[in-house]
């Protein structure tokens, strides 16, 4: 569904963000990408939103080199402070964007308050984004980007300003919304045991340029669970390995080091 074939993004001042990416991710699939601050991972994400021209190399969506904002695309950052329109009502924002999908007026308003239902804000839809706490506003984002059922869903650093309940129900508000939708998800975050809960695949990104470091499958069982998945074997040892390759210690030179 997506391709990324040999990607480098250099900055108008000269500063390369990253080198040399390839990625390849399936129709459906979830991907985590995780890496240290600073190592390109919203240069990627904006590179495949179509929000920046990669200096090199090319976005294959669905067959076709992408040019310009995705047809099916919805993106998900993580100031929703910033993402809602303080002057629309919840239910507004969300269907605000299904004009560009020349829905009527009433089936902008359907779709709208089903998406609300879906992550459990069937009441809000008449508030103001203001009037909610920063998770419901997350959930409000999040449900907008239902509504448009895109095909492609970018979410950076989705739940990077919630608490930490909040933030687990909506990792699996995540998993549960795309069990449901034919959906293809990208997920930036610097939480390593995120990146591995939600993940099909987990893509460690290295600094200095951004490049592609591994590429880890994630072979856990569904549905996926706080506590319990949590505790399986392979989901500490894929921790530790994301870890571990996100310090930029490899397995080697751990070993080495004893
Ligand atoms: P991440 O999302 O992993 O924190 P970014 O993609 O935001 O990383 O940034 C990658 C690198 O590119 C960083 O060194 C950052 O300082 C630099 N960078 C980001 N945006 C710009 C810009 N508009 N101009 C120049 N450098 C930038």
């Amino acid at each position: 569904m997506l391709e990324i074939k040999d990607l480098t993004h250099t900055y108008a001042d000269g500063h390369v963000a990253v080198r040399d990416v390839n990625l390849t991710v399936a129709n459906g699939e979830l991907v985590s990408i995780v890496g240290p601050s600073g190592c390109g991972k919203s240069t990627l994400l904006r590179c495949i939103a179509g929000l920046i021209r990669p200096a090199e190399g090319q976005v294959i969506l669905d067959g076709r080199p992408a040019d310009g904002v995705p047809e099916g695309l919805a993106v998900v950052f993580q100031d929703y402070s910033r993402s809602l329109l303080p002057w629309l009502s919840v239910r507004d924002n969300v269907a605000l964007p299904l004009k560009r999908r020349g829905m009527s007026k009433a089936q902008r308003r359907e779709a709208a308050t089903e998406a609300l239902e879906s992550v459990g804000l069937a009441a809000a839809g008449g508030k103001y984004p203001w009037q909610l706490s920063g998770g419901m506003q997350q959930r409000v984002s999040i449900a907008r980007a239902l509504a448009y059922r895109p095909s492609l869903l970018l979410m950076d650093e989705p739940f990077g300003s919630v608490d930490a309940q909040t933030r687990e129900d909506l990792e699996d508000l995540t998993l549960q919304v795309r069990g449901g939708n034919d959906m293809t998800i990208l997920l930036v975050t610097h939480d390593i045991d995120e990146s591995v809960y939600v993940g099909d695949r987990v893509v460690v990104l290295g600094a200095s340029p951004g490049h592609v470091r591994a590429d880890l499958p994630v072979d856990l069982p569904g549905p996926r669970d706080q506590i319990s998945t949590r505790e399986l074997p392979e989901f500490v040892r894929l921790r530790a390995e994301v870890g571990r390759l996100v310090r930029g210690v490899t397995e080697t030179t751990a070993t080495a080091a004893k």
